[in-house]
């Protein structure tokens, strides 16, 4: 910092200023002399900085120096005390002028060239949410055009349509906490975070009129900012909080009601902006009361390595003790810091837990990528929300701080050195790295309800081929839970070999399976055979199967694999064991560890029976993969004399469950009627069973 340039150029300034007696027009003229000087050495400051950052373009080393910034501060601290200029303002000032820099230089790197964004937000025009988008689109040299919402969910709706490019809603406040909404968004669609922004609520009270506090009766604002002002509000007690959806739009409303009993919380620009008067500044309970803001998209943008960046992700960890201990501890041992940890209740599963978790970390780096690796195996589920320029660092972490080794190893590369001490019975694939045994040595269990299905459990699944009617179904639901099935199967879409036969109920369908399935108590699993049915199939079923005729549609496998519901992956009519486990290595990549794999025969030069059942892939699997494996013998036999052995069997080497066809009239089902069990055949399998030991 060059100390001397500054106080010569003040110097100058006062001399001018003291040499005759100015009038105020004069000492107006100066002032603005000085501000245009001021903005001039700004421009020369974002030259030199437009230099660094091009210098910086073709090097590896990060653009946020955090122990050179401390340095500029604390030079021009110096000369502020020098010169006798308050430090505090300085350092705002250069804090502001700082990470505009380190946004320019990102820009550069990332080479976002600015253009027209539209942008959601909630609330109305000059709402905290609204300057802190503005805020966010002038670090990125972009111009938009911002729409409000009334609710979040809107502005997301907005996002999802693609009616705007970008939607910036907040997550969390310093005095209030998360903001519970926001997150349960981000769970359940397919929402990526490209960047945050932090934001200074700096709550006021406006009115109409310079009423005194003790005559207002009522004052509006949004919960949050009741909340974050709840010990001054206190101190009103005849004022009644009333709760608005917006703080702008709470003094939008005040000024139109013109009532002088009224006032409400919000900014003091959004006071101006609706003609009302400020009664009192600064009310927040807190004084450093900030709002941090996500900035959403639908899709995901990649950062340069270079540029200090968070990771967001969603994870929930398996039934484990010490399974979130050994989560974060993947983190800090791959030198990642953890900015922060939030506990939200998971939908639909009383007293179980996801966690939302932020770390200091780019994705694009291979480190980073390699802990998130290993996180996918530890955990049961895992959602990367994305990796975005940090605004708020807590630390002095830049990018390129994270240790060498022996992070550094390829994942590839440490699988193989675990495979060295495997028995030589084992062939490492290269096809796939998450679902192999090495990459975990405890068997997989997959939560269904309140059921386990893997290690030790035994899970039969049993219902009909097809859903065909209300009878039908609930009939064999209860035949079927009355003689120890666990889970009712029920197809509703149905993948059949000709277009003219029965193709499933469809939806209606499902909604008959799922009828049956809470009547009974039993989970329900039906077969999921398109991109598009997944979210809704989701929605309702316990367990989505993908049949082996899907075994290799890559975009569903990959669309499953984005849900926090267990999967039941058939195996393909002619795949390999290989084939089927880098078919489930799609899924799990994905960030759903919760797949059961499905044994249901492959196709042969045999024809006495419709497949051949693959016994011994219930072996190999066990042995290469930590995941589940089920047998159906219905579809892997096709005839029904031949299922209840073949489902012996299974058991006896080792499956951990069955998937069987029941049908109340076997001969009268409209699909695979030759191999669907009439109610007596499935009691005297399940009271055979019983006399097999099972799984070890
Ligand atoms: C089914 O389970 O009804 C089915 C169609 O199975 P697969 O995909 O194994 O043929
Ligand atoms: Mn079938």
């Amino acid at each position: 910092m060059k100390h001397g340039l500054q106080r010569a150029h003040v110097t100058m300034k006062a001399g001018t200023v003291s040499d005759h007696q100015p009038d105020l027009d004069d000492l107006r003229r100066s002032l603005d002399e000085v501000d245009s000087g001021i903005v001039g050495l700004i421009a020369q400051r974002v030259r030199l900085i437009a230099e660094i950052a091009s210098r910086k373009q073709s090097s590896s080393s990060g653009i946020q120096d955090a122990d050179r910034e401390r340095q500029v501060l604390a030079g021009v601290e110096a000369v502020a005390t020098e010169l006798g200029v308050s430090a505090s303002l300085v350092r705002r000032i250069f804090r502001e002028l700082l990470s505009d820099s380190v946004a320019q230089q990102a820009r550069h790197l990332n080479g976002q060239a600015g253009g027209r964004l539209r942008v959601a937000f909630q609330g109305a025009a000059h709402a905290y949410s609204d300057a802190a988008t503005r805020k966010y689109l002038a670090g990125r040299g972009a111009a938009g055009d911002l729409v409000g919402f009334s609710t979040f969910r809107q502005a997301v709706g907005a996002l999802l349509a693609g009616d705007v490019d970008l939607a910036v809603l907040p997550i969390e406040n310093t005095t209030a906490g998360s903001i519970n909404e926001v997150y349960a968004l981000l769970r359940e669609h397919q929402l990526f975070i490209v960047g945050e922004e932090t934001w200074k609520v700096d709550h006021c009270l406006a009115a109409v009129d310079d009423v005194p506090l003790s005559s207002l009766s009522r004052i509006l604002s949004h919960p949050q900012g009741l909340e974050q002002c709840a010990q001054f509000l206190q101190t009103l007690p005849d004022a009644i909080p009333t709760t608005y959806f917006d703080t702008a739009g709470a003094m939008a409303a005040v000024a139109a009601a013109g009532d002088p009993t009224m006032a409400a919380i919000g900014s003091a620009e959004a006071a101006e902006a609706n003609g009302l008067m400020v009664l009192r500044h600064g009310i927040s309970d807190n004084e450093d009361n900030y709002t941090r803001f996500v900035v959403l998209s639908t899709s995901a943008a990649p950062v340069d390595v270079r540029i200090a960046c968070k990771t967001s992700l969603i994870l929930v960890t398996r039934h484990e003790e010490g399974a979130l201990l050994r989560c974060l501890e993947i983190l800090s041992g791959s030198g990642h810091s953890m900015t922060k940890l939030e506990s939200r209740p998971r939908p639909g599963r009383p007293w179980e837990y996801l966690f939302f978790l932020d770390f200091e970390g780019n994705s694009a780096d291979p480190r980073t990528a390699a802990a998130l690796d290993e996180l996918r195996s530890a955990a049961q589920y895992i959602k990367v929300l994305g990796s975005y320029p940090a605004k708020a660092l807590r630390h002095s972490a830049q990018p390129g701080t994270l240790p060498e080794s022996p992070a550094t190893e390829s994942p590839a590369e440490s699988l193989e050195a675990v495979a060295a001490d495997q028995p030589a019975t084992i062939r490492r694939s290269r096809q796939y790295r998450l679902v192999d045994r090495a990459a975990r040595p405890a068997d997989t269990v997959v939560r269904v309800g309140d059921l386990l299905v893997g290690g030790d459990g035994f899970a039969v699944m049993a219902g009909p081929c097809s859903v065909e009617s209300t009878d039908q179904i609930t009939e064999t639901a209860r035949f079927v839970r009355d003689h120890g099935a666990h889970i009712l199967r029920g197809g509703v879409f149905k993948p059949r070999t000709s277009p003219y036969s029965f193709q499933g109920l469809g939806w209606e369908g499902l909604d008959l399976l799922v009828a049956a399935g809470r009547e009974t108590g039993l989970p329900v699993v039906t077969e999921v055979m398109a991109v598009e049915q997944v979210q809704r199939m989701a929605k309702e079923a316990d367990i989505l199967q993908i049949g082996a005729r899907n075994m290799q549609n890559f975009d569903l496998l990959r669309e499953v694999g984005k849900l926090d519901r267990p999967v039941l992956l058939k195996r393909g009519l002619s795949s390999t064991i290989e084939e089927w486990l880098a078919a489930a290595e799609y899924i799990v990549a994905q960030g759903n560890q919760q797949v059961i794999l499905c044994e249901r025969g492959i196709r042969t030069f045999e024809s006495a029976t419709r497949n051949t059942l693959d016994l011994s892939a219930v072996v190999v699997v066990r042995e290469r993969s930590h995941l589940p494996i089920i047998v159906d013998p219905s579809h892997g036999t096709g005839l029904r004399g031949y299922v209840a052995p073949m489902a012996w069997a299974a058991r006896a080497a080792g499956a951990h469950g069955l998937l069987i066809e029941v049908h109340p009239t076997p001969d009268e089902a409209l699909s695979d009627a030759d191999q669907s069990l009439s109610f007596g055949e499935f009691a005297s399998l399940m009271r055979q069973l019983a006399a097999v030991p099972g799984p070890r």
